[in-house]
């Protein structure tokens, strides 16, 4: 028969473009990467030993039988090892775990053996093909082949369905179009015989995997030339599939900008690669990543642990040269434990950034090496993030108020809304430890929406409807995220007007620090609301960097003191004195000021002294649910006959 081979040669020529980029274009060094050479070699070697067996059938006069047979041989052994090798390399990316991989590997190596058996007794019982006067026939086994491959897909499908939970979308689109290629392929050549298309998916299947999921630029940080996140991702999901204990050390420096500035980029990108080198030398290719711009983290085996970690320290209490200059680096490292800290790559992550929140409280170049202390630390907050996303997603929060006490009307003239989480487990969760992560994540948001909306829901059936209560605003807390955000105004107003409540019953306390860290933004949405009616307080006044120009530059119209500066104005004169001099400030600017934590008599009476009108703090009620709150107004705000509002 005469072969058309021209599809071959150009799925060889395309494979070598892919090898040759394969070769240059510098690899993560996996064992995913290994196989895939592996196969793009064995596809190439398939397609050139089937072009070579046509030439030598087409010339049987130059090439002799002896030759054909070999030529034969080497196509069905490579044949046969590229539809293994594409098992193997999809074994790799299910991730299977060391049992998993161990039992798969037998299943898929099975067929494998037996085509390995029968190819090579092939050329004495003619199993998969035959010569006789130097003509190739195809052998009574020749169906096997079909079989062969088709065992592979359906291996291939069994594995893409029982970790789908772990294969992206991408790679299961490229494993059908696989499937589907490859059966295409088989249809064309069934039908026409002579046209000899193997090579073709090969080259294909090579093409999309390389393409996708075998892009060396996804795997490799450019601008230091080792592993990048996806990379470490990528490894240690394999380091925990195959259950080896590690320890994996991060470093992150601190002040990078400082260098940047002082360096230019240029030369601080040599210095992090420095860096990187350094770590590459101390512990091998596949073991240290470039995670973020400034982070690095090392994969060690468990032994050598502490060994490395001993040694990076060494290393950064040294300056480094980039050219002239003598740099030192300063770095915070966090080491983590498997598997007795973590057990998935998502949790390593929660991990990791949990102990670089407790090594920035440290101070600079802090270490932290999880432990139990720490373990029980981080086991509470990822609970209390659950509780705090399951009240958020079923809407479980509540509100409590508190009153504030005006010392010349002699009543409650408003309430605080400050929100409470009770957990099935937990208990009562402090805001305190919610909001901060609350914060972190941006639920905040939520949870401040879901407050302002209760709030108002409150106001509206109880507060405006029963005018006798004399309650003239609610203050409802308003944290930084909030404020950042560009809707601030879009989410506030629609709730007011849903509720019928008027803006100027509404008032927003915002922290601080808040208005010393996003001044332009926070001028805007404070104008834009404050136009519509709604007041702001500011919170906790007097605590962090005190900043008087924030009540020039904010439309504040009510400041809150902070109760530490209270407390401790009981116990200290100098304490005492500040507290004096910020509420002669306060009234200077005719603001009101509200004081809190006042819990005692003595502390009530001596605020009055200093002319402090509104007060909040456990003396005059603490935080109430609803119902309390309603009959603890009820009971304080007898309202005397000639009293007139
Ligand atoms: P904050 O805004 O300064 O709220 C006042 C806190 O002081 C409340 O704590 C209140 O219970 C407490 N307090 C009031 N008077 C006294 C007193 O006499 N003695 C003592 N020991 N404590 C007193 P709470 O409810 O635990 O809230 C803590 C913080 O959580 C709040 O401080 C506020 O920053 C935040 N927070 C509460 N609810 C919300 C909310 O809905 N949104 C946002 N963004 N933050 C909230
Ligand atoms: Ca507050
Ligand atoms: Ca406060």
């Amino acid at each position: 028969m005469q072969y058309n081979y021209d599809f071959e040669i150009a799925s060889w020529m395309v494979m070598t473009v892919i090898l040759l980029h394969f070769m240059f274009i510098r690899q993560f060094p996996s064992s995913k990467a290994r196989i895939f050479g592996g196969l793009l070699l064995a596809c190439m070697a398939e397609s050139v030993f089937n072009i070579l067996s046509c030439v030598g059938l087409a010339n049987t006069a130059l090439v002799p039988d002896w030759g054909n047979e070999m030529l034969a041989f080497a196509f069905f052994a490579f044949e046969g090892l590229t539809s293994y090798l594409i098992f193997r390399y999809f074994m790799e990316v299910c991730e299977l775990g060391r049992e998993g991989t161990q039992i798969v590997r037998w299943i898929g190596g099975l067929p494998y053996a037996l085509f390995s058996v029968l190819l090579i007794a092939t050329p004495f019982i003619g199993f998969f093909y035959y010569f006789e006067n130097g003509i190739y026939y195809q052998g009574f086994g020749a169906a096997f082949g079909y079989f062969y491959v088709g065992f592979y897909f359906f291996l291939d499908g069994v594995l893409l369905f029982a970790r789908r939970s772990v294969v992206d979308l991408r790679t299961k689109i490229i494993m059908i179009m696989y499937a589907a290629v490859a059966i295409g392929m088989i249809v064309i050549q069934y039908h026409v015989r002579g046209l000899l298309l193997t090579s073709v998916s090969n080259a294909l299947i090579v093409l999309m995997i390389y393409l996708s999921m075998q892009n060396p630029r996804e795997m490799i940080d450019s601008a230091s030339g080792i592993g990048n996140e996806s990379a470490f991702q990528m490894q240690l999901a394999h380091v925990l599939s195959r259950k080896d204990a590690v320890h994996v050390i991060t470093v992150r420096f601190a002040k990078t900008e400082r260098i940047h500035a002082a360096l230019g980029i240029g030369s601080s990108n040599e210095l992090l690669r420095q860096v990187g080198l350094f770590l590459l030398h101390l512990c091998g290719t596949s073991h240290v990543f470039r995670i973020e711009n400034d982070t690095f983290s090392v994969l060690v085996p468990a032994p050598a642990g502490r060994e490395v970690q001993e040694k990076i320290r060494e290393r950064f209490r040294q300056d480094w040269r980039v050219q002239e200059n003598r740099v030192m680096l300063y770095m915070d490292m966090v080491i983590q434990h498997y598997p007795e800290d973590f057990g998935t790559v998502p949790d390593f992550f929660g991990m990791k950034q949990f102990l670089f929140e407790q090594a920035q409280t440290k101070g600079s170049s802090a270490v932290v090496e999880m432990d139990e202390a720490l373990a029980k630390q981080y086991s509470r907050r990822t609970k209390v993030e659950a509780a705090m996303l399951g009240a958020i997603r079923d809407r479980n929060f509540k509100v409590f108020y508190q009153p504030i006490y005006s010392m010349r009307e002699k009543r409650i003239v408003s309430l605080e809304a400050l929100v409470r989480l009770n957990d099935a487990e937990l208990g009562f969760i402090p805001p305190d430890e919610f909001i901060a992560l609350a914060e972190r994540d941006g639920n905040i948001v939520h949870i401040g929406e879901q407050v302002l909306e209760e709030a108002c829901r409150f106001l509206a059936k109880h507060v405006l409807s029963n005018a006798s209560l004399g309650i003239r605003t609610i203050q409802v807390n308003v944290s930084m995220v909030q404020c950042l955000r560009q809707s601030l105004t879009e989410t506030i107003l629609p709730v007011l007007e849903r509720y019928h409540i008027p803006p100027s019953m509404i008032t927003l306390e915002i922290t601080e620090n808040v208005a010393v860290s996003t001044p332009e933004l926070l001028q805007r949405h404070m104008g834009e609301l404050a136009e519509r009616g709604i007041t702001f307080a500011m919170d906790d006044y007097g605590s962090g960097n005190a900043n008087c120009s924030c009540l020039i530059q904010f439309p504040f119209k009510e400041i809150k003191i902070d109760k530490e500066i209270v407390w401790a104005s009981f116990e200290n004169p100098t304490a005492r004195m500040v507290l004096e001099n910020e509420i002669r400030i306060i009234h200077g600017l005719g603001l009101p000021l509200v004081v809190e934590g006042i819990e005692t008599a003595e502390q009530s009476a001596a605020m009055e002294q200093l002319g402090v009108e509104y007060i909040q703090g456990y003396y005059y009620g603490r935080p109430m649910s609803e119902t309390e709150c309603l009959r603890h107004i009820r009971q304080c705000n007898v309202v005397p006959e000639n009293y007139a509002r």
